[in-house]
């Protein structure tokens, strides 16, 4: 259990690139990356406006001589401190992360970034190597991972309790953009235009969630083909998709489908995540997320439920308030946060074994959202053809 005590004998010094007052997600990164202790705010360059970056930081606490302009001073002035930042999170449209992400780890930075993490597999790759290279980590926000009830499916299917994995189903389908909020809205607009995004709309901004999610449960499943359709409903929105469907056929037999939806009328996120084995189904769904479906065949459902002794120690380990009280979004973030301060210590410490089975969503992670969006644009601009995963 989480009871407030930090994991380490240091606070990273941390900054921030984007996530400014006038974000989406800026302050769900300050709030999960503090919460533990383990990351404290000390500099940043909050927005793509200077002036109100810097008025936002100093509202912060923040040291108004290292609220900065852009990314490249913020990281020159901090390297030259020798109390300067050990870490940064980039919380800014896509279109930047690469080249943000790049500067901060040859700058000698540790990266937490947003997802998707850039727009092609050559730019992901060249960030792996890069991390390798720098002996740096980039932890990747897919923000739901962290919540104790993915970790209980993981173990459930480690151990064997579903059978054979035959079948996963993943959707990421909410009904908020089900007309063109974007001529109003600041946020969307750019989730729009394939100047900010790169080549997908929902394929990246959403359903690289449930993808990671599966990949947590299930980890030795590799998709082997898929074939994706992928449709603009708000015409306007074209080529980039606002709704899109994706088969899978993976290595050992299994399938999987992907439905990935900004116009889902009614709905407030559908973001579930079902996996189906020879012997029973798990189903975890984001909107109660305190509980997680085990489904035995010819038996009652069960429902398990977060914090309770019955669940494996793993589920337990991130547990912040025990059974009965929820726990949600803001939570997972925030043993993401942790996690991500652990493997930033222990890498710079090069204490390899820690890290050898220590799980958390890393540049792979990152890469392999972004491969799996290149592969299905590549199927749908194909005819919604059968692509071969590469
Ligand atoms: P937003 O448009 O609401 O905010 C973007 C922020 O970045 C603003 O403060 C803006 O001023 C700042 N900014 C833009 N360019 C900048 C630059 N070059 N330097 C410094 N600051 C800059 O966007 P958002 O919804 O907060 O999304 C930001 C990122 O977070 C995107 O990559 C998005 O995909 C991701 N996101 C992730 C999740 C998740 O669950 N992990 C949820 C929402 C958004």
């Amino acid at each position: 259990m989480i009871n407030g005590i930090k994991p380490l004998d240091r606070s990273l010094r941390w900054g921030m690139v984007g996530g400014g007052g006038t974000s989406q997600i800026g302050y769900i990164h300050r709030s999960s990356a503090q919460r533990d202790g383990t990351f404290s705010l000390v500099a940043g360059a909050f927005d793509i406006d200077a002036q109100r970056g810097k008025e936002f930081g100093r509202s912060l606490g923040v040291d108004e001589q290292r609220c900065y302009p852009d990314y490249q001073t913020f990281f020159a002035e901090e390297a030259s401190r020798a109390d300067g930042i050990e870490a940064v999170s980039i919380a800014t449209p896509n279109n930047t992360h690469f080249e943000i992400c790049r500067a901060a780890l040859e700058a000698g930075l540790h990266v937490v970034c947003e997802k998707p993490l850039c727009f092609n597999t050559e730019e992901a790759q060249i960030l792996e190597d890069l991390c390798a290279r720098q002996r740096k980590v980039i932890g990747v926000t897919y923000g739901y991972a962290g919540h104790q009830l993915i970790h209980q499916a993981r173990e459930m299917i480690a151990e064997g309790l579903l059978g054979d994995i035959r079948i996963i189903n993943m959707s990421f389908s909410h009904g908020f953009h089900a007309e063109a909020v974007e001529l109003d809205n600041p946020s969307t607009k750019w989730r729009v235009d394939p100047r900010f995004v790169g080549p997908s709309y929902v394929l990246g901004d959403l359903a690289t969630h449930p993808l990671f999610i599966a990949e947590t449960m299930v980890p030795e499943l590799n998709i082997k083909r898929l074939m994706c359709s992928r449709q603009s409903f708000v015409k306007s929105r074209a080529p980039l998709e606002d709704n899109a469907y994706v088969l899978m056929e993976y290595d050992n037999g299994a399938v999987g489908s992907m439905w990935c939806s900004a116009v889902n009328c009614g709905s407030m996120h559908g973001q579930k995540v079902r996996v189906i084995g020879s012997k029973a189904s798990i189903e975890w769904w984001d909107e109660q997320p305190n509980q997680l479906r085990y489904e035995i065949q010819g038996e009652p459902v069960r429902i398990l439920e977060r914090g309770m002794s019955y669940l494996h120690p793993r589920a337990l380990e991130e547990d912040r308030i025990g059974g009965g009280h929820p726990e949600g979004l803001f939570e997972a973030w925030s043993n993401l946060y942790r996690r991500f301060a652990i493997a930033m210590d222990a890498t710079d410490r090069g204490d390899a074994k820690l890290l050898e089975n220590f799980w958390y969503p890393d540049v792979h992670a990152g890469l392999m959202g972004v491969r799996w969006v290149e592969n299905c644009v590549r199927s749908a601009d194909s005819g919604a053809s059968w692509v071969e995963f590469r």
